[in-house]
């Protein structure tokens, strides 16, 4: 596989392109078409003869859309195609505040949480920071039109979640060099309060993260009340228990002085009785953070089941009384595998 420019920060593409013979103003043509979703070709200010250097070495195209599934709500799904031909999917929600865009950090994920589809065939690799950062810019650069701004600022998506495929925490390298690429003034200048990073709770990187003064939205996958229940869904838990997670959540708020979130996904027989819902609030009252709760997405190879509507708001009630700041996150683009993973694992199925 080639080199992938999107990987580079601004101030090492001035280095690159000075590096070729070339003035440091092209830096400033090249990074700009990047950002607009262009591909190296596709760059018409830059000479044929540089564009050809570059693409001795560096991928014309890192991340193309192969499929889009619309839902009627106006969600779209991606498949996103890798230039080794792998496959990773990312979700376009609209808001009246924006777009908010969910974004894949490696192809598969070996946390090997029992609800989720992405996890189903391991992990396959993790993703470059401009394969992460790529994703949105061909998202941006199909919805040019609905973008906000103007001109050559314009940017269409202004809110992501690191909530696609993978876990952004084991492929933290990559992850951190993204978000200050994606941050960055000269780039896709997504502001890091709009950005939500989830992760099933990687104690050691969480408080990394929060040393790295990146002002972002962390969430946890929380989805238990005990290390006893979260371990039989989610086998991270063996290593890391409830009580480190938020020792660390705490260490965030300290840091960062933003308040954190859990998610807590409802599954039938597992985690949503009554009693669940009150040892939520007794672990997290008094506590700066949100709850988001999530139905499952019911995947096919997965035994587990969703609860009844009136069940979740049942469960939120609870919450609500007993202090804590929560929400039902509604359920969106159900209808095109809107769960982590579906998307990917039906298609290659359906290729096989
Ligand atoms: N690895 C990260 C981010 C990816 S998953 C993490 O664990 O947080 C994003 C969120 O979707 C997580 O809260 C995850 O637990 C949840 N999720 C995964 N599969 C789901 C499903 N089938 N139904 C509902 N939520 C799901």
């Amino acid at each position: 596989m080639k080199k992938i420019l999107q990987d580079l920060s601004y101030a090492e593409m001035e280095g690159l392109v000075l590096s070729l013979g070339e003035k440091k103003f092209r830096a400033k043509q090249l990074y700009e078409g990047l950002t607009q979703g262009k591909t190296i070709d596709g760059i018409t200010s830059l000479s044929k003869a540089f564009k050809e250097k570059l693409l001795e070495v560096y991928e014309n195209q890192p991340v193309k859309i192969s499929e889009t599934f619309y839902a009627q709500d106006g969600t779209e799904k991606y498949l996103f195609e890798l230039a080794d031909g792998n496959l990773v999917e990312g979700v376009l929600m609209k808001y009246k505040y924006g777009y908010t865009q969910c974004v894949s950090t490696q192809v598969g994920c070996r946390m090997g949480c029992k609800f989720c589809a992405s996890t189903l065939g391991g992990l396959v690799r993790n993703l470059t920071a401009g394969e992460i950062l790529s994703q949105i810019l061909v998202v941006n650069a199909l919805h040019k039109k609905d973008a906000e701004g103007d001109g050559k600022t314009a940017r269409a998506v202004t809110n992501i979640v690191l909530m696609g495929s993978g876990e952004p925490l084991d492929n933290y390298d990559e992850v951190v060099k993204f978000l200050k690429n994606v941050t960055a003034e000269e780039g896709a200048r997504i502001s890091a309060r709009n950005i939500s990073l989830s992760t099933c709770g990687i104690v050691p990187k969480m408080y990394r993260l929060a040393d790295e003064g990146i002002p972002l939205n962390l969430t946890v996958s929380l989805h238990a009340t005990s290390d006893e229940d979260r371990v039989r869904t989610m086998p991270v838990a063996k290593a890391y228990k409830i009580e480190e997670i938020l020792k660390a959540c705490a260490y965030y708020f300290q840091k960062t002085g933003r308040r954190y979130y859990f998610e807590y996904t409802l599954i039938d027989g597992e985690n949503c009785d009554e009693e669940h819902a009150k040892a939520l609030v007794a672990l997290l009252k008094g506590k700066p953070c949100h709850v988001n709760l999530i139905r499952l997405n019911e995947v096919k190879e997965r035994e587990l089941k969703s609860i009844s509507d009136k069940a979740a708001y049942r469960f939120l009630g609870v919450l609500e009384k007993g202090g804590l700041s929560a929400t039902l996150r509604r359920q969106i683009g159900v209808e095109i595998g809107g769960a982590c993973g579906q998307l990917r694992a039906s298609y290659i199925e359906e290729k096989r």
